[in-house]
């Protein structure tokens, strides 16, 4: 984790706390915006309550409105594009900015009450750093930039003495600096959270000898899935049941420990000829895979299947100083969805069965196929 900035230092898990976090975060930010909007409005009201109306307020009520409609068009931005995280991060930066720029307007134009504005300041950077769900790092920069602002402008006034000046100064640095402590606590906790999350979800999901997905997974959601998405879009699907052929033999012969070898050297290869976060790996059974392979027809099945049999046959592989050969058995199965509406995919797992067991009656070490539907 990178500390100052509190995120992940690899982008890639970065960007997936990111995308996972997505729905919250903006519904946060819209809840910010619409306080927001309504504060800065409700001022408008009690201004010309306390102070009547006149030119100057007026003017203060023109800011005040324009900061709530870039709040507002903020919040329309969220909902045209739901699926943006720079969206999310722009719109955060932009109510930030305008909230800022539009209180120092406000100072300006006020400028016999800066105590009662340092106060207002001191919120506003509270609400930089907690409130607005940004990147940290937009978050600091705007608030001290927005602080630093206020400090020049209470300077070049010149209505405060100096030790009052001083004090404000300090009172606000401090409010920054308490500020990204607490975000900074926050936003470890939120990774903190989700990495705890991720991992107990791949140990609920995956099993621990070869990583594959389990049984559990591919009924509960993985299956069902695929097989909706290629029936929506209407495309292929095919899936391939493999299994080492004799494997008791090799158990019997290396030790159970020299069998694990193997089923972890055989999920190394399958995840390494499948294409990465479309194809999934399956631990069917002990020494049992399946492969689901998204957009593949029964060529593509095939010439999988052949290149997995190959490069397992082809290379001994090595456990301590021994060498293990093994081969396995392929059956594949392939839909498609786009030739008619078929209702072959009930039956797919079964099918790739069959195709492997005639695979095994044949003499093993062999692919066999079947077009469903
Ligand atoms: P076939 O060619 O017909 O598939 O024969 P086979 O010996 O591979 O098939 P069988 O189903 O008779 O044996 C599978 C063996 O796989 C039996 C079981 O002890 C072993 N096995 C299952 N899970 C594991 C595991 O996690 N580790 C090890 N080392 N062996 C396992
Ligand atoms: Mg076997
Ligand atoms: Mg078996």
């Amino acid at each position: 984790m990178a500390a100052w900035r509190c995120e992940f230092q690899s982008s890639v898990d970065e960007l997936a706390f990111l995308r996972h976090h997505l729905a919250t975060t903006k519904g946060q930010l819209r809840v910010t915006l619409v306080i927001c909007s309504l504060v800065y409005l409700g001022f408008n009201i009690t201004d010309f309550i306390w102070l009547g109306y006149s030119s100057q307020t007026a003017l203060l009520a023109g800011v005040r409105l324009a900061v709530a409609l870039i709040a507002m068009g903020g919040i329309l931005m969220l909902r045209r594009r739901p699926d943006s995280i720079a969206t999310a991060r722009l719109v955060a930066s932009m109510a930030e900015l305008a909230a800022g720029c539009g209180f120092l307007l406000i100072t300006a134009l006020r400028s016999q009450e800066y105590a009662l504005h340092a106060i207002s300041m001191a919120i506003i950077i509270i609400v930089f750093y907690i409130y607005v769900p940004n990147r940290l790092l937009y978050s600091a920069s705007l608030a001290a930039l927005s602080t630093l602002g206020f400090i020049l402008l209470a300077a070049g006034m010149g209505k405060l003495r100096p030790v009052e000046l001083g004090t404000i100064a300090t009172m606000l640095t401090l409010t920054n600096l308490f500020g990204y402590v607490a975000a900074q606590r926050y936003q470890l906790l939120l990774r903190h959270e989700y990495t705890a999350q991720t991992v107990l979800k791949n140990l609920s999901i995956r099993d621990p000898l070869t990583g594959c997905y389990n049984r559990r997974y591919l009924h509960q959601q993985l299956l069902e899935t695929e097989i909706t998405r290629a029936q929506r879009y209407q495309l292929s699907l095919t899936v391939i049941m493999c299994d080492l052929d004799h494997f008791k033999l090799v158990n019997d012969r290396y030790g159970h420990h020299g069998g694990d070898a193997v089923l972890q050297h055989f999920a190394c290869l399958m995840h390494a000829l499948t294409r990465d976060g479309v194809d999934s790996v399956v631990r069917y059974g002990g020494e049992e895979f399946l492969l689901i392979l998204p957009e593949t027809d029964l060529a593509g099945g095939e010439l999988l299947a052949e290149r997995l049999r190959l490069a397992l046959s082809a290379q001994p592989i090595a456990y301590g100083d021994q060498q293990i050969s093994a081969t396995a058995s392929f059956g594949v199965a392939s839909i498609d969805f786009s030739r008619r509406s078929t209702s072959a995919h009930m039956n797919m797992i079964t099918a790739a069965d069959d195709m492997l067991y005639a695979a095994k009656n044949s003499g093993r070490d062999r692919v066999c196929c079947r077009q469903l539907g």
